[in-house]
């Protein structure tokens, strides 16, 4: 089977977790930091706060935003569930916003719309989650804008998306129009450190909270701690409900191996992409659109609500793992149970009846994508 996506591991970062296993420190070394440091020299971002997943990094960043029971969090519903369950985690209220049938992104005038709505009512969110889906970023500028006036925080889901950059050309996790930006390390994503996440943001106030919530809610800063606590040498303060949410060395010096050879993998997608586009032109498809430099996580074509379960059936049975992202946050019987109905975020709905998931990963070789590519004209002409 030609999976959806693949990972790529090479001598280089085997021989780096080796390494580590020989060192003193399996967790709480130096590996952590280092990564973090070369998460901001490749970004631009002041900070960042590595986690052992990108769903504690969306957690711990809520939990930063001052996010708390009775707060309303907005996300986009073209997303994998952890975008929202972060909110539901913090005790907050979530709901969603629907997408741009042409970005596939958070819906900018849904999202406008929304927010006066809100403004009305007193409901306004506390923050605003919006999801660069597939790896193309959303416009960031445009977003912040809007948000902005009211006070809300914005945080990015840029599990899809580190590698890429946004609309005026700033590397996505620079924060350039955010609060914080999240990243996920999973096999599936553009650099993996097996599970691993981390929050990128500008801000030393919420890098502080940050390291904070995902280590338990114990410090031992001096500027926290009276010098009488100090002096005892073994004292540390607990001071906020935080959580182990710690990446280990182990796993932090895999991503930074894999860092080193982010942009080339980013550019192999998007050879591959490019490769989709002219030879799937011509067939009744609707291509993803080639516009910001996207970091290329995902290629989703879009059939029709009559032919997308033919051609996916056909092509799993045809050795192509073809796939679907996303089933709307909204539609999962367990967000059903909190109340919300089908037929709600139309765009998101209609997008998911079409959707599929081409195999697009940095090591997919060409025959395998003109064997994909036959398999979809084979259907479709
Ligand atoms: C993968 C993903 C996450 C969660 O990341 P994990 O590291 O798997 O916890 C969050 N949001 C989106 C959009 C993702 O694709």
């Amino acid at each position: 089977m030609i999976p959806y996506g693949s990972h790529d591991i090479q001598q280089s970062d085997i021989d780096a977790v080796i390494d580590v296993l020989k060192n003193e420190f399996l967790t709480q070394g130096s590996q952590v930091p280092a990564f973090e440091q070369a998460l901001c020299d490749y970004t631009g971002a002041h900070f960042a706060v590595a986690a052992n997943s990108g769903t504690s990094a969306l957690h711990i960043a809520c939990l930063a935003a001052g996010v708390g029971p009775g707060d309303w969090v907005w996300t986009s519903v073209n997303s994998f569930a952890a975008s929202a369950n972060c909110a539901l985690y913090c005790g907050a209220l979530i709901d969603f916003v629907d997408i741009d049938a042409q970005t596939r992104n958070m819906s900018i005038s849904a999202l406008k719309e929304k927010l006066a709505k809100a403004e009305d009512t007193g409901t306004l969110p506390k923050a605003v989650v919006v999801v660069h889906f597939a790896g193309s970023s959303c416009d960031m500028k445009a977003i912040s804008a809007i948000t902005e006036p009211y006070g809300i925080a914005l945080i990015e889901d840029a599990a899809h998306a580190l590698g890429g950059e946004d609309h005026q050309g700033n590397k996505v996790g620079r924060c350039t129009y955010s609060d914080m930006t999240i990243l996920s390390f999973h096999p599936v994503k553009a650099i993996t450190s097996a599970e691993g996440g981390a929050v990128t943001t500008n801000c030393e106030g919420l890098k502080q909270k940050l390291k904070l919530f995902a280590s338990h809610g114990i410090t031992r800063d001096s500027k926290v701690l009276n010098t009488v606590d100090l002096a005892k040498g073994w004292f540390y303060a607990q001071i906020e409900l935080g959580y182990n949410y710690r990446l280990s060395d182990l796993h932090a010096v895999l991503g930074k191996s894999q860092l080193e050879r982010l942009d080339t993998y980013v550019s192999a997608r998007f050879e591959k992409a490019q490769y989709y586009h002219q030879r799937l032109s011509s067939l009744p498809v609707k291509l993803p659109m080639l516009d910001v430099k996207s970091a290329w996580h995902l290629y989703v074509v879009e059939l029709t609500e009559h032919n997308r379960q033919t051609v996916f059936n056909v092509l799993r049975e045809n050795g192509v793992g073809v796939n679907v992202h996303y089933i709307p946050i909204h539609l999962h019987p367990y967000y059903q149970k909190l109340g919300f109905k089908k037929g709600q975020f139309p765009i998101a709905e209609r997008y998911y009846n079409n959707a599929l998931s081409l195999p697009l990963y940095p090591t997919l070789c060409q025959s395998d994508q003109d064997y994909v590519i036959a398999q979809l004209e084979k259907e479709l002409t």
